[in-house]
């Protein structure tokens, strides 16, 4: 039996989560379970998962969940970060699902990793703004990470079972966005409705704003360097609209291997909680005829700047890709409340990484620091385009 603490239960990969956990009884049983503002959802998991422990974000949620528990389960409600990293270190818990979105599901990730558990990582932030440490802390402490990302968990399917050996480069594959083909000059006047309308994924909305400016994808050439210690020089991405290959391993004897199946988070959230069993996910069979046509095709960095910015962050190292990742949250969250337009969200990236070159990152706290100052000036640089 597998006893799993869920952060970030109730966005879209929480609730995928635990329609995989509820198709095995037999298999999972849910210790913790975390929420943030959907606490009517949160209560709704609760009753039917019947955690030992609810977190939410501050003491007002907290009465309110408390509320909607009180005769019906026995969940002690706990508020406060303090809180999401005690439930991802529980004794009792041997798996961490880490869905919170942004930089705030850092904290909760690496208290999982210093506690050694084995992480189900699909909070990619953590791992832009902290690699290196991640990483290490990873190893020390002999946790297990297993990407959720899906293009990363089929990277991880592909690999060898063992070391690099043999591996020439990864390949990504994105599928563009609502945006591939919409022209340049239109960008600058799509809404955020638009941006979040995703041809293949049903996703949250701040990831969604990143599939359509490319940035996701940026962040997740990030992510690969870290998991699987490949340097930029060997990660490529590959425009694939339909969302089937959900990316590829090049080996040196010329040999691809893919991963491929139906865009439905619910396979590589079922990979990582069986690994290395496999299970039932709840996804339809792959229908490769109805798919048709598989197209392929190379990234446009002057549609997707984004793209290019993470690249350049990537190389640069140290604290960049935190401020990078800063800058994003703020750009992205200002065009989701209609304060900024689609195409600024790049130029304020960019000014924003011109600005704060050579952050360092060695320590959590710098690592804070970078974000903290990173925000500071995006907010400043939407601030003078008001
Ligand atoms: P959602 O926005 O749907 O869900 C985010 C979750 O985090 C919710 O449970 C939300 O609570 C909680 N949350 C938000 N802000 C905070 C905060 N400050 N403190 C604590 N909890 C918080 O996002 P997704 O599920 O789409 O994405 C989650 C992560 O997974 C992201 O890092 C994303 O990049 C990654 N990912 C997602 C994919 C997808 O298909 N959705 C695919 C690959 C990766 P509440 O809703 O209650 O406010
Ligand atoms: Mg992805």
């Amino acid at each position: 039996m597998r006893r799993l603490t869920v952060l970030g239960a109730t966005g879209s990969i929480g609730v995928s989560t635990l329609d995989v956990v509820a198709r095995h009884p037999d298999r999972f049983e849910i210790v913790a379970l975390s929420g943030h503002r959907q606490i009517d959802r949160l209560a709704e998991q609760c009753i039917a998962f019947a955690p030992r422990i609810a977190v939410v974000a501050d003491a007002d949620a907290a009465v309110v969940l408390r509320e909607r528990l009180t005769g019906r389960v026995p969940t002690e409600v706990m508020h406060g970060v303090e809180a999401l990293e005690m439930v991802a270190a529980l004794p009792e818990v041997d798996t961490v699902m880490a869905a919170i979105v942004g930089a705030a599901g850092l904290r909760p990730a690496l208290a999982a990793a210093r506690a050694g558990k084995r992480i189900l990582l699909a909070n990619k932030e953590s791992l832009v703004m902290s690699g290196d440490l991640f990483m290490r802390e990873v190893s020390a402490h002999g946790a297990t990470l297993l990407p959720i990302d899906s293009e990363h968990n089929a990277v991880f399917q592909c690999m060898p079972a063992k070391g690099r050996e043999g591996v020439r480069r990864i390949l990504l594959t994105a599928s563009g966005g609502p945006f591939r083909r919409t022209p340049i000059a239109d960008l600058a006047n799509v809404t955020p409705e638009q941006a979040c309308a995703h041809p293949n994924w049903d996703m949250g909305r701040k990831i969604s704003v990143d599939s359509a400016t490319m940035m996701n994808k940026g962040l997740e050439v990030i992510e690969a360097r870290w998991l699987f210690d490949t340097p930029a020089e060997r990660i490529d991405v590959v425009i694939h609209p339909q969302s089937i290959v959900h990316s590829m391993v090049e080996y040196v004897d010329g040999s691809v291997l893919a991963q491929m199946g139906n865009p439905d988070m619910r396979t590589p959230i079922a990979h990582a909680l069986a690994w290395p069993e496999r299970i039932e996910s709840g996804v339809g069979v792959l229908d490769l005829a109805a798919a048709a046509d598989l197209v392929f095709e190379r990234p446009d960095l002057d549609r997707f700047p984004c793209l290019k910015l993470a690249f350049d962050a990537l190389r640069a190292g140290a604290g960049t890709p935190a401020v990078l990742n800063a800058a994003n949250e703020v750009a992205v969250a200002a065009f989701l409340e209609h304060r900024l337009g689609f195409r600024a969200i790049a130029d304020v990236i960019a000014a924003t990484l011109d600005t704060l070159p050579d952050q360092p990152s060695s320590t959590l706290d710098e690592v804070f620091a970078a974000d903290a100052a990173a925000r500071e000036v995006a907010r400043r640089q939407i601030g003078a385009r008001a």
